[in-house]
């Protein structure tokens, strides 16, 4: 089968663009902005989910679910959020259509079908879920309160890429409330770190925690921590998002609770979410020229078995040997798919699963039957081996942890010799051009600062990183004293 991919060398973006599509995991819709997550990709997602909820229930969340559509008024009370949203929200004014009387066969908004108060299209769920909070928690009995939520959200933007930013997308968003500061802050920071060890350990991607300076922070926040990924091309992607939201939204929806004295407080807040912009990193992170490479951890088709035959006897033989394997790892819990498929070629099935990133492939012929030995191929490093019929299974069952942690690896390093320390704005300039990634910098703490580099350079402040050391400079662009540096690149 024919690849045809652009390579990441001649224009990173379009490869992108078309291994996404071209591996089958989603499409553009009729709808700008948004796509179809076809069953491949979907099952990726799938696994994501699966594997986040895990970690969620772990951590004492359970999982609930709120409507799509907030009431204006309910939107509008905590206002900051409201402000930071506003200019990316899809509202519904009416709810029916009717025949358009001069245009026969075509519907028309039916102007008596006005809502009385428009609703807005979530882009996040706070109104919602603290207007229903205020009647649940009333007592310091009902605290904490943890709950998260998989549902789909709606922010209308205007420049879209396939998972990376879509106008709707699917995400996860937990929502709790504490009886004091101290715990909903611990409770952002817990959930960045389930986000940092879900992206470390289940995707292999390596990520640094941080806090957002206060231009990037939430709407509605009081801090942000996040976790930001850098792909291949040395471009930043804010992979996930953990917010304390302080006492702001309790104050909005007045929320409060009856503390150990029977005294009212309002209660404390957290959020915080990661969609299916996680797609896109796995993609940006993993994948090469010949396709997507997926961590074993994620990959829908862990093994694949492919037949190597002339006659019908041959492809009796080698099949009856690919469905004892089969069996094997299916015992090991390994997914794997025999691809018995007579109307292909192998050529055609290798090039398939490796554009769809399958771990491990192994073919089968009748020489190998012979030899009591099989071809074993790796995606990752798209090395082969001849390996012994005997205790294949566990040595395949080996190899996916090895691909797995080797895919981190490469990442890490990849990762790690992209953040370079720039003492002036020329060097800033120079990396930011001629190398890219992470750019750790000293900067003076001003919005305005951070402003007019973003607009001579497009890098923004992707965080101060939480493990940063304490070190006194001045400021790449202004020469004001600096406290310490922060993390600038160029970001999806
Ligand atoms: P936020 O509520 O803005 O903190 O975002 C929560 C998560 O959703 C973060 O991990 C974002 O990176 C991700 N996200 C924000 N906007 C989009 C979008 N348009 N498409 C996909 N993911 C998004």
């Amino acid at each position: 089968m024919s690849k045809n991919l652009t390579t990441r060398e001649e224009d990173y973006s379009k490869w992108y663009n078309e291994l996404v599509v071209k591996a089958d995991l989603a499409e553009n819709s009729g709808v700008k902005g948004c796509m179809v997550i076809k069953p491949y990709g979907y099952a990726i997602w799938e696994k994501m989910q699966a594997e986040l909820d895990r970690m969620f229930k772990e951590t004492g969340h359970q999982n609930a679910y709120f409507p799509l559509f907030v009431p204006k008024s309910m939107f509008e009370a905590e206002e900051k959020n409201a402000e930071g949203f506003a200019k990316e929200c899809a509202i519904v004014t009416h709810y029916r259509l009717k025949n358009d009387p001069d245009k026969p066969g075509k519907l028309m908004v039916d102007p008596n079908a006005k809502l009385e108060e428009e609703l807005i299209v979530r882009p996040t769920s706070e109104a919602i879920i603290w207007s229903t909070y205020k009647k649940w928690i009333q007592s310091h009995r009902d605290l904490p309160l943890l709950i998260n939520q998989w549902a789909n959200v709606v922010r209308w933007e205007m420049r879209t890429r396939l998972f990376l930013r879509t106008a709707e997308f699917l995400w996860q968003e937990g929502h709790t409330a504490h009886a004091t500061r101290s715990e909903a802050i611990e409770e952002s920071e817990k959930m960045m770190n389930v986000y940092a060890d879900f992206a470390e350990n289940f995707m292999g991607i390596p990520v640094i925690k941080g806090l957002k300076t206060e231009t990037e922070r939430f709407a509605g926040a009081e801090e942000t921590y996040c976790i930001e990924a850098l792909m291949q091309d040395g471009k930043a992607l804010q992979a996930g998002t953990s917010h304390f939201l302080g006492q702001n939204f309790a104050k909005a929806f007045d929320v409060k609770f009856a503390n150990h004295e029977g005294k009212l407080e309002h209660v404390w807040g957290t959020s915080w979410g990661v969609s299916t912009r996680l797609m896109g990193a796995l993609v940006m992170t993993h994948s090469d020229d010949n396709g997507l490479v997926l961590p074993p951890n994620l990959a829908p088709i862990q093994v694949v078995i492919v037949p190597i035959y002339k006659s019908d006897e041959e492809f009796a033989a080698v099949s009856e040997a690919a469905q004892t394997l089969v069996s094997q790892f299916r015992k090991l819990r390994v997914s794997v798919k025999f691809d018995d498929r007579t109307t292909q070629k192998p050529g055609f099935k290798f090039a398939e699963w490796e554009l769809k990133g399958v771990p491990v492939r192994i073919a089968i012929g009748p020489k190998d039957l012979e030899n009591g030995t099989f071809e074993v191929a790796r995606r990752d490093t798209l090395t082969k081996e001849v390996v012994q019929k005997d205790g294949i299974v566990t040595y395949v069952n080996d190899l996916l942890e090895t691909i797995q942690q080797s895919l981190f690896n490469k990442a890490l390093d990849y990762r790690n010799s992209h953040i370079t320390k720039v003492e002036n704005f020329d060097e800033f300039k120079d990396v930011l051009e001629n190398k890219g990634g992470f750019i750790s910098a000293h900067w003076d703490g001003t919005p305005e600062t951070e402003e007019k580099i973003k607009e001579m350079t497009k890098a923004t402040i992707r965080c101060i990183a939480l493990d940063r050391v304490a070190e006194s400079g001045v400021c790449v662009l202004t020469g004001k004293p600096s406290e310490g540096r922060v993390l600038f690149a160029k970001a999806y």
